[in-house]
């Protein structure tokens, strides 16, 4: 097949790839990219697009970034692969790295991905409380709407109806409770302090379930994939409180939110006083050039590991996990972050720029805008009175002229089947002024033709 064959290369996709979802394109034929620059790619046919969801949300920096190529092409020369069964100079500085960014001691478990980083992060809290004298504190605590992976321990954690449909049961151990979603508040309409009793909910499940069979609660600062929900930085102080009354583990997914998304370099770092046990990366560690997961667990846990003697006490081995190119990449992607002053640009920009998708807030057809930084949610409704989630037409006309117009944009939310209505914007974070001024002239000109 010719690289530059579309029509051969559209039959080939049809025939041979397999795809997880095509969402960002409903209704039309797979669109097959060709090549990036910046905030933008072009597909096969010479059509440029502003990727208006960083990928899947990681592609911080954009595409070609050379430093970034420069650094995994000399780390593969000087040292092509070895693994942290023994160590290099790539990952130690990178786990150094990590933890100063974090604010305080943690030590860090390189994997590949953001779903094994959550599986690594399940294991070593088991574990912790097992040498810890609490071999019954094994049970996992997420929110509905929240989507932590597609391995099968990550997905046990993940709330949304895919799951549910598709391949229950998930793994023993695995428990939900209702998210902190203040617009449609699952304890009542009229709950004015949602997030208030959405934490305290967490309190009472584990007191239900019995704290001494409880290892860790886990979950985003900002839930991405099940609708963009941004409780108060109130509500992770409180559920920071619960689990360090209960000898519990705090788990904080920073997979999306992490490296400057939310206009922190890690969406907890909203919330004043909270340091999570264990905290998961991935995506925008590496800005997406290579795959990367990382699970750092603060000091004060590692400690009952280190009680044993070696790290060889966990159990878990990862021939790709931290492999030395993958670092040399998160370590360079780093560097430009805090060069460009990323993670400021991000809190002001999204102010300054984008925050006019607040005024779509008047449509007939929003629901409600939540944002944090670069990460847009619309929720979409047939009716404002009623709040009925729009129509799967509605979703995939308003997504179908983004892409007529340059833009992709995708959506989300479907913890419920019949609720995918969750318009998703997450520009890289690097995106020009003028990039942001085109994906907001964009989604508003879209919103006037529907
Ligand atoms: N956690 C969150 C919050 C995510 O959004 C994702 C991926 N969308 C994952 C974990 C899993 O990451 P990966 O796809 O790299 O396994």
């Amino acid at each position: 097949v010719e690289l530059n064959d579309s029509k051969k290369l559209t039959d080939q996709d049809q025939e041979h790839l397999w795809h997880a979802m095509s969402r960002h394109t409903e209704g039309s034929s797979p669109m097959i990219a060709k090549s990036g620059e910046g905030s933008w790619f072009t597909d096969m046919d010479g059509n440029r697009y502003l990727d208006g969801v960083s990928g899947l949300w990681c592609l911080n920096l954009g595409h070609g970034r050379k430093e970034i190529a420069e650094a995994a092409a000399e780390q593969m020369m000087q040292l092509s692969y070895f693994p942290l069964t023994l160590s290099h100079a790539p990952a130690i500085k990178l786990s150094a790295k990590i933890s100063e960014l974090l604010g305080d001691s943690y030590k860090t478990f390189f994997s590949n991905s953001g779903s094994e980083a959550n599986e690594t992060a399940f294991k070593i809290a088991r574990q912790y409380h097992n040498q810890n004298g609490n071999p019954g504190k094994y049970k996992f605590i997420s929110r509905y709407r929240a989507y932590h992976g597609s391995t099968l321990g990550a997905l046990s954690a993940t709330a949304q109806a895919n799951r549910r449909v598709k391949y229950d049961p998930g793994m023993p151990g695995f428990l939900h409770v209702p998210p902190p979603y203040s617009y449609r508040c699952p304890f009542g309409e009229d709950v004015k302090d949602c997030d208030k009793v959405a934490a305290d909910m967490i309190d009472q499940v584990i007191q239900w379930e019995g704290a001494e069979t409880v290892a860790a609660v886990i979950m985003e600062p900002f839930i991405s994939g099940g609708g963009v929900i941004i409780p108060s930085p109130e509500y992770l102080q409180r559920v920071a409180q619960i689990c360090k009354k209960h000898d519990i583990l705090l788990i904080m997914d920073e997979v999306v939110s992490g490296f400057g998304r939310t206009g922190k370099m890690f969406g907890f770092m909203h919330s004043e006083g909270v340091q999570p046990d264990i905290v998961t990366m991935a995506k925008g560690l590496t800005s997406g050039y290579l795959p990367l997961g990382a699970t750092a667990v603060h000091s004060r846990i590692y400690e009952k590991f280190k009680e044993q003697g070696t790290d060889n006490h966990f159990r878990h081995v990862s021939t790709y996990g931290g492999h030395p190119a993958s670092c040399a990449v998160a370590l360079k992607n780093i560097e430009i972050i805090e060069r460009e002053n990323i993670v400021s640009r991000v809190e002001v920009l999204g102010e300054s720029i984008l925050s006019s998708l607040k005024d779509l807030q008047t449509h007939k057809n929003v629901g409600e805008v939540r944002s944090a930084g670069f990460l847009y949610g619309i929720e979409m409704v047939e009716d404002k009175e009623t709040k009925q989630p729009a129509s799967d037409q509605l979703m995939a006309k308003i997504i179908a002229l983004c892409k007529e117009k340059g833009l992709i944009i995708g959506r989300n939310g479907d913890t419920v089947p019949g609720f995918n209505n969750v318009l998703i914007i997450a520009p890289p974070l690097s995106s020009t002024e003028e990039d942001l001024k085109f994906v907001v002239k964009t989604v508003q000109r879209a919103f006037k033709e529907i």
